[in-house]
């Protein structure tokens, strides 16, 4: 991810390797320099023409609400003067500064920007070809006047001046928790208390913006315990940290799921959130005369009202169960279910039957689950899946930038986080295909094996790899952590083929093979985010907003028309005072912060104006 430029490409793709030989700071400097002084100025006069200039041809300014109240990304100078023709006006940006010293040559520099609009903070990546812009990202870092009373800033914490009856933390605590939702509203109701909504309410606390976040399950962290027993986080521990609150620099590499569920536990308490557990949303409505929303939620068995201004729902990508219906399920006399529902608690599983429908993630952890613990299992594999080896993704695709190295290189979480996003969605592919050919060779003798025993494998209909599927489609891709061996080794056996029908003692595929079965499980993934709106809202809402996740790659499940950004995640939706939230922990941490911003702007009455809100082109 932290791969260079190489301007001699055709397209101007990254190039697999920087040569640390030929780097010259102080000329990359010096050209960085240039460009932001001509910038500035060409801004400040509103001067497209000279700016045009100041852009390669083949350009993309990405931008994080710093100049548009909005993820978007604008590729080619014609959308960028279209952008600044409507922003510029009321974002007044200046003060465009090195925050350090720029990397690369004169020809090839990259750099860290600060800049300030009229209302905020920003922090910008640049890269330089030839002395002109070939990608630029922006983003609004704070609000003036809103800042985060942190460091230098933090409050005293206690008055010392003696006084009768003063109020102690632990009551004044009380007192807050006993009238919000009740004598006062949430200006934020956060539904769903996952790592997602737990950590944008973090960050909504720091801003003081009031928020609840409701959480049907009975403890914080709970999303992670209630999955299947033998889970680790799938990805290393510098990726996952929760913002503010890094985790222990001892920790696990891969921290197992009930580590992970106490550490959300202890967070909440230790970033004082106001956080409901035990309860459960049933309906939302948007009250136009009041212009809030009418929340009715179940606490602990108790019917609560909730009038929030803005509603946030984080139930996750990975969380709306996609259960295909089979016909005779309702006839199948073992146990069946979805992977969400699987724990795998059982001591043994010794002499049972078990058919997994699936072949991704979670398919072959919960065959590995199974097949441990004493089961036959066999996996049903309809298409083809494409596989990384824990090892190989870790050192090859995360490890420039998620880190011990990375760390030690001054690749801080903040600039790790800042680096991946500087790379468009147009671009991300030409960034990650070397890095899944280099796998391809490194792991050439796996990948045979694995074909060799019948395994459809593929790296994505482009060859670009695990993370654009993820942000395809969220789905297609195991992340091998020891069940493709047992599939290699004929432990865990494979059927190929699309399930038609299931018989009350097992799984009929493609008509006439039918295998036997105690148990199913249904590893058969999950649904778009704004189902969760259909059920809990309307129909009609959720058509509105349309389809989440997915930038219209017009690749499998991600059909067109191109977008460039994920579809209503962390930024405007076409139905006002509705936002959605989520993702993995690498992206819930970094775009909390811009929900955040965005829904403190709202609440402080801050123009806002929204540049470039997407069509609603899909409904699901
Ligand atoms: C098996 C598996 C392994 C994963 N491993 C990793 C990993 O290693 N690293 C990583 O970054 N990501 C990983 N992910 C992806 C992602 O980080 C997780 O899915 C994560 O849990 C998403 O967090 P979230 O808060 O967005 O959603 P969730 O954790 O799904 O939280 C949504 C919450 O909403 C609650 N809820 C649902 N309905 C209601 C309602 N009506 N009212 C109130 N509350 C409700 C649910 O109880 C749940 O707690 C993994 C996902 C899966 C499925």
């Amino acid at each position: 991810m932290t791969n260079t430029i190489d301007p001699t490409a055709g397209e101007q793709h990254p190039q697999a390797q920087p040569d640390p030989a030929a780097e010259d700071p102080q000329a990359a400097t010096a050209a960085v320099q240039d460009w932001l002084d001509r910038f500035d100025r060409d801004l400040k006069a509103g001067d497209l023409d000279a700016l045009r200039g100041l852009f390669a041809q083949d350009c993309y300014w990405r931008d994080f609400v710093a100049f548009t109240w909005n993820l978007t990304t604008l590729e080619g100078f014609d959308a960028i003067a279209d952008m600044l023709t409507a922003q510029l006006p009321a974002i007044q940006p200046q003060g465009w500064q090195l925050a350090e010293p720029a990397s690369g040559t004169a020809e090839e520099a990259e750099a860290w920007v600060d800049f300030s609009t009229a209302v905020g903070r920003g922090w910008a990546h640049l890269r330089l070809v030839n002395g002109k812009c070939w990608t630029l990202l922006t983003t609004l870092q704070e609000l003036t006047g809103f800042e985060e009373k942190k460091g230098p800033k933090r409050e005293l914490g206690v008055q010392h001046e003696i006084t009768r009856g003063r109020t102690t933390w632990k009551e004044a605590r009380a007192q807050r928790d006993a009238a919000l939702g009740y004598e006062e509203q949430p200006y934020v109701l956060i539904i769903g208390g996952g790592q997602g909504g737990i950590g944008l309410a973090a960050r909504l606390r720091r801003l003081g913006v009031p928020a609840i976040v409701v959480e049907k399950n009975e403890r914080a962290g709970d999303s992670w315990r209630n999955r299947y027993k033998s889970l680790h986080l799938h990805d290393p521990v510098w990726y996952d940290h929760m913002p503010y609150l890094p985790f222990p620099d001892d920790w696990p590499v891969f921290p197992s799921k009930d580590k992970m569920g106490d550490w959300l536990e202890h967070y909440v308490d230790i970033m004082e959130l106001d956080y409901w557990s035990g309860t459960e949303c049933e309906t939302a409505q948007f009250d136009e005369a009041s212009g809030t929303w009418t929340v009715r939620v179940n606490r602990r068995g108790e019917e609560v009202e909730l009038h929030p201004t803005q509603l946030v729902f984080a139930l996750g990508v990975s969380g709306y169960p996609n259960i295909p219906h089979f016909e005779g399920a309702e006839d199948f006399t073992g146990w069946q279910g979805h992977s969400s529902e699987f724990t795998g608690d059982e001591d043994s599983f010794e002499g049972k039957r078990a058919v997994v429908i699936g072949s991704n993630n979670s398919a072959h952890d919960i065959a590995a689950t199974l097949w441990e613990k004493g089961a036959e299992v066999t996996m049903i594999q309809r298409s083809s899946t494409h596989i990384s080896r824990s090892d190989s993704l870790r050192e090859l695709a995360l490890g420039p930038l998620y880190s011990e190295e990375a760390l030690a290189a001054g690749v801080t979480t903040e600039k790790a986080d800042m680096l991946f996003a500087s790379w468009p969605y147009r671009l991300l592919p030409g960034a990650q295909i070397p890095v899944y050919e280099e796998m391809k060779r490194r792991d050439a003798d796996f990948y045979q094996a694995l074909a060799d025993a019948g395994f459809e494998l593929d790296f994505g209909e482009d060859e670009s790899g695990l993370f654009l599927k993820y942000l395809r489609r969220g789905s297609g891709y195991y992340i091998d952590v020891g069940a493709s061996q047992l599939i290699i080794d004929g432990r865990i056996r494979l059927e190929r083929g699309q399930v038609t029908k299931i018989a009350p003692d097992g799984v009929v595929v493609d008509g006439d093979r039918l295998i036997p079965a105690d148990l199913i499980v249904y590893a058969t993934g999950y649904g778009s985010m704004n189902a969760w709106l259909a059920d809990l809202v309307s129909p009609e809402v959720a058509d509105a907003v349309g389809k989440c996740w997915g930038y219209g790659s017009d690749t499998i499940r991600d059909p067109g028309p191109w977008e460039g950004e994920l579809r209503n995640m962390w930024k405007p939706t076409n139905v006002e005072q509705l936002w959605i939230h989520g993702g993995n922990l690498h992206q819930s941490r970094h775009y909390s912060k811009y929900l955040a911003l965005q829904l403190k702007a709202r609440e402080q009455g801050i123009e806002t104006p929204v540049y470039g809100l997407q069509e609603s082109h899909h409904t699901r």
